[in-house]
């Protein structure tokens, strides 16, 4: 073994992973029915521990505990106080980066250079939004001449139910988490059931700032047991999934009946648009980042390219180029850029439309796996050209290092293409021409798209999908729509005319 090989094992066995429980009010339990699932190492699809699968009695558990917290200690705390945990959340997740890093590319096999930033960001999602509900959480005042003041105010729901996907667990659950309880609800969290390490660390983190109990838990297991009990349990009043577009289909009909209020952050199939006139080299990166990171496992992954005639053949070289040197490998090597994807299951749809594509009559190019990495579920980085917008792999969601490389002519033409899709999460414009890239910005349907740059986060914005990817925003002073009633109070400041019903007229 090399010594490389033996520090990767040495970073394992410092992981210390043991079997996982659910967290329910304040206590780490297993499953009511004993039961446990097996969790599996992307990397070798060996199995890594057991988890206690959750279903319904866990989860009415959970949900009960809540609802105490949130009617009990956490909804009569004051606001600053409330804060502050919030903010030592923050601090501990600060302390433990250089182990949830590994742990998430141990269990996802997103490459750990990248998991690194994710799990920054993690503790930037609790510092922010504490920010933000101290400064910006605030109502307004409508003046009525000098008869009635009005004014809003925002109060937290109740038991907050999310649900959140395996591609960037531990980023997306603090997304949810942190606004969730900094504007003062509670939360049951249902983890996604192919990543449930970070969650469980998380838990225990949160543990150890001593949160009244029942605040916070988290109940593993699958969706359509777990999952579908959360949506379905009347006691919850919101559920914020983050998911494929499917899924929140299929939660929002199960929910109907105890009528919630729903954020959806569903699939994508962005489109990045480069001109002729584009900074060639700075689009490239861009494009190959935008699709290749996150093991192509990104929501708004720039899966589909519509290259400018004039380019198009010099950018597919040098594409070809990146593509060939990509390092794809072990997800916990820093210099892997390209790791296995999260499961057989995912890896065997994915590589399903690589055939479909060739199928239809379309030209694949891959890069390399090495010989070495077969046993995991490796997909070569990979373009697929010759190809029209209309075929499956360029409308379908493939959610894997693929990329869909077509031809344009006309802005016209590329608006139309780009709008040509169920989704409409993300999109990119590459032009020096500062009207067009406006303008062509302003005409794709996305929820969030971005001119001469590629996906770079501002916390402060609303973040969601038009069209099939999702439905509301979060993110910023937005999240408080979603996370508070907005409370009208109108308050009459003098004796005004009220209607005099059934008074005898003297
Ligand atoms: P998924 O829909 O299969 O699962 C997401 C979560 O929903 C999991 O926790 C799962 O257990 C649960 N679930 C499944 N069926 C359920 C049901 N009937 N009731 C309740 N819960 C149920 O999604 P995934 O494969 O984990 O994640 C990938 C998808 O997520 C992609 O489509 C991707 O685009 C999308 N995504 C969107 C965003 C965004 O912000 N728009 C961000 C990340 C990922």
């Amino acid at each position: 073994m090399t010594q490389k090989q033996l520090d990767k094992q040495q970073m394992v066995t410092d992981l210390d992973v043991k079997d996982i429980q659910l967290y329910v009010n304040g206590k780490f339990v297993d499953a009511e029915s004993s039961k446990t699932f097996e969790n599996l190492n992307p990397f070798t699809n060996e199995v890594i521990n057991q988890i206690a699968e959750g279903d319904q009695a866990d989860i009415d558990k959970a949900v009960t505990a809540a609802d105490k917290a949130f009617k009990g200690p956490w909804g009569k705390m004051k606001v600053s106080e409330r804060l502050e945990f919030i903010n030592k959340i923050a601090d501990v997740i600060d302390e433990h980066v250089e182990e949830i890093a590994p742990l998430e590319s141990y269990d996802t096999g997103l490459p750990i250079s990248q998991t690194k930033k994710m799990v920054a960001r993690a503790a930037k999602n609790f510092r922010f939004y504490a920010e933000m509900v101290s400064s910006r959480m605030v109502g307004e005042a409508y003046q009525v001449d000098d008869e009635f003041i009005n004014y809003t105010i925002h109060k937290p729901i109740g038991v907050a139910g999310l649900i959140t996907p395996w591609n960037a667990p531990f980023m997306l659950e603090t997304w949810k988490i942190a606004p969730a309880l900094a504007t003062g609800n509670t939360v049951v969290l249902k983890p996604a059931e192919w990543s449930p390490l970070t969650a469980n660390k998380l838990a225990e983190l949160i543990d150890s700032v001593g949160l009244p109990e029942g605040v916070f838990n988290v109940v593993h297991g699958f969706g359509e047991t777990a999952g579908a009990s959360l949506v379905a349990n009347p006691d919850v009043k919101l559920i914020s999934f983050t998911g494929e577009t499917k899924t929140g289909s299929e939660i929002t009909k199960n929910g109907a009946d105890t009528l919630k209020r729903y954020s959806m952050e569903l699939g994508g199939k962005s489109p990045i648009i480069v001109f002729d006139d584009a900074d060639f080299e700075r689009a490239l990166d861009a494009c190959t980042w935008g699709i290749f990171s996150f093991n192509g496992e990104r929501c708004t992954a720039n899966s589909r390219l519509f290259l400018h005639e004039s380019i198009y053949d010099e950018f597919v070289e040098r594409l070809k180029e990146r593509v060939d040197n990509i390092v794809v490998g072990d997800p916990l090597d820093e210099e892997t850029q390209v790791g296995p994807l999260i499961h057989p299951t995912h890896f065997n749809n994915v590589k399903r439309y690589l055939e479909i594509a060739k199928e239809e009559g379309a030209d694949i190019v891959s890069g390399n796996v090495p010989a070495s990495m077969k046993q995991g579920n490796f997909v070569a980085p990979t373009m697929i050209l010759n190809v029209t917008n209309d075929k499956t792999v360029a409308q379908e969601e493939v959610f894997g290092p693929v990329l869909t490389v077509m031809k344009f002519k006309e802005e016209e033409e590329v608006i139309a293409l780009a709008n040509d899709v169920e989704y409409g999460l993300a999109g990119y414009v590459w032009t020096k021409d500062i009207q067009r890239g406006h303008r062509v910005a302003q005409a794709v349907d996305s929820g969030m798209l971005w001119i001469n740059s590629q996906n770079v986060r501002d916390l402060r914005i609303p973040f969601g999908g038009s069209k099939s990817s999702g439905i509301g925003r979060e993110g910023g002073h937005y999240a408080f729509d979603f996370y508070t009633e907005h409370q009208v109070i109108h308050v009459a400041l003098k004796d005004h005319h009220i209607p005099q019903f059934g008074k005898k007229k003297n």
